[in-house]
C-alpha cells in the first residue's frame, strides 16, 4: 500500500516549543497520518497530510458507543542524530488485539509500521534534542459510520498524531503517592481491561479525581471480583520488590499488557533479579511494609518509563515505602531502559529499531 504525502505549506508550519518546557501531550507536530476503512473496500487512502481538525457526523458511532482504541509509543533521538523507535511491533500487535475486542478492523502490520516510519521521519525535526525528551506517538482508531443502532460500525478512521514530550523527571527521579481505590474498579473479568479502549479511561476519571483531592498522584486499582488483589496503577503496570523477589500481577484479562512491563520483566531477569508474576493481595503488601520486607515499589509505562512509589494510602492509612524514596532497583532499571531507547548502550534484546 503506497502512502501519499502532502507536505504542509510554510505558512502551515507551527513554531517549535521550548524543549525545556514540553510537559506531556501539549504540542503536536505539523502533520498527521490518516487512513479510512469501509467494509466493502477495506482500508484505503493512506496519507500523511498537514495536521487538521476532523469532520465527523454528529452520529459518528465513536461519539455514542465508544468504539475507539488507541496506542502510545515514542521516538528517540540518538547522540548521532539517529531516530529510534522502541519495540513498535508490540504496539502494532496490541492495537490489533484492541481492534478485535471492539469488533474493529485490524490494520496490516506492514502498513502500520510503514506509516509510523514515514510519518516520524517526515517530522524528524520534532524529535527533541533535550536529554530525556522524546516524540510521543498516538495511533488512534475511531468508528465514523453515521448511525445510531448499537452494532459494530462499517466505517472507520485510523489516524496517527505525534508531538514532543518532556523528560518526565525534570526535577530528579521523584516518587509518587498512590491511593488504593476500595470502591471503584477499573476492569472486570471478561471486560476490556486488557486493551487500550478509550472507554476504560473515561471510567477511571472519577476515582482519579478522588485520589487527587486526597493529595495522591495515581489510583492503585484492585481486582473487581474480590477487591483484594493488586492490578495496576493509573495507566501503568505495578511492581513490588518484596524480600528477594520482584513481584508483578499476572496478565489475566483485566490488566493492560504493558510494553514497559514486559521490558522490565525481561531486563530484571537479565540482571539476575528473581521476577515473579503472581497474584498479590493488598493485605500481603501491607504486611510486607509492616514487616519491613517490602523494599520498593514502582509503576511502569511508556510516558514515565518507571515511576517509583513513595507512599501508599489504603483504608484510611498512609504507608511509607522505602522511607518515601525512589528505590535502587527502580533507578537501575530506569537508567538501563533509557540507555537502550536512546542508543547509548548495546541492546541485547533487539528492542531498538533505528528508522533514520
Ligand atoms: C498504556 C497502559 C499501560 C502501560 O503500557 P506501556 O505499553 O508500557 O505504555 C498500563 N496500563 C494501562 C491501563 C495503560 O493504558
Amino acid at each position: 500500500m503506497k502512502i501519499k504525502t502532502i507536505k504542509a505549506r510554510p505558512d502551515q508550519l507551527k513554531p517549535k516549543p521550548d524543549e525545556k518546557k514540553l510537559g506531556f501531550g501539549q504540542y503536536f507536530a505539523d502533520h498527521m497520518f490518516t487512513m479510512k476503512y469501509r467494509g466493502a473496500d477495506g482500508w484505503y487512502d493512506p496519507v500523511i497530510e498537514p495536521y487538521h481538525s476532523l469532520q465527523l457526523d454528529p452520529t459518528a458511532m465513536c461519539l455514542h458507543y465508544g468504539q475507539e482504541i488507541f496506542e502510545g509509543l515514542k521516538a528517540y533521538r540518538g547522540t548521532n542524530d539517529e531516530i529510534f523507535l522502541f519495540r513498535p511491533m508490540e504496539n502494532i500487535r496490541r492495537m490489533n488485539v484492541s481492534a478485535a475486542r471492539l469488533c474493529m478492523p485490524p490494520v496490516d502490520e506492514t502498513v502500520f509500521l510503514d506509516a509510523l516510519r514515514q510519518f516520524v521521519l517526515l517530522e524528524k525535526e520534532w524529535v527533541p534534542r533535550e536529554k530525556g525528551a522524546s516524540l510521543y506517538i498516538r495511533p488512534t482508531m475511531i468508528a465514523t459510520e453515521a448511525a445510531l443502532g448499537v452494532h459494530p460500525a462499517d466505517e472507520y478512521l485510523f489516524f496517527i498524531v505525534c508531538g514532543p514530550v518532556g523528560a518526565y523527571y525534570a526535577h530528579g527521579f521523584g516518587p509518587t503517592k498512590i491511593y488504593v481505590s476500595d470502591d471503584c474498579v477499573r476492569a472486570a473479568p471478561g471486560g476490556t481491561g486488557h486493551v487500550k479502549a478509550a472507554g476504560n479511561y473515561a471510567a477511571s476519571l472519577y476515582a482519579s479525581r478522588i485520589a487527587g483531592e486526597m493529595g495522591y498522584t495515581q489510583v492503585l486499582w484492585l481486582d473487581a471480583r474480590e477487591n483484594r488483589y493488586v492490578e495496576e496503577v493509573g495507566t501503568s503496570n505495578i511492581f513490588f520488590a518484596i524480600g528477594d523477589q520482584l513481584v508483578t500481577p499476572p496478565l489475566g484479562g483485566t490488566i493492560l499488557p504493558g510494553v514497559t512491563r514486559d521490558s522490565v520483566i525481561k531486563l530484571a531477569a537479565h540482571l539476575g533479579v528473581n521476577v515473579d508474576e503472581r497474584r498479590l493481595a493488598m493485605t500481603e503488601v501491607i504486611t510486607a511494609i509492616e514487616k519491613g520486607t517490602l523494599r520498593e515499589a514502582f509503576a511502569t509505562g511508556t510516558a514515565a518509563v518507571i515511576s517509583p512509589v513513595g507512599r501508599i494510602y489504603y483504608r484510611d492509612r498512609e504507608y511509607l515505602i522505602n522511607e518515601g524514596n525512589a528505590g535502587a532497583l527502580a533507578e537501575k532499571l530506569y537508567n538501563e531502559i533509557l540507555q537502550i531507547q536512546y542508543g547509548t548502550r548495546e541492546d541485547p534484546f533487539g528492542w531498538r529499531m533505528q528508522i533514520g
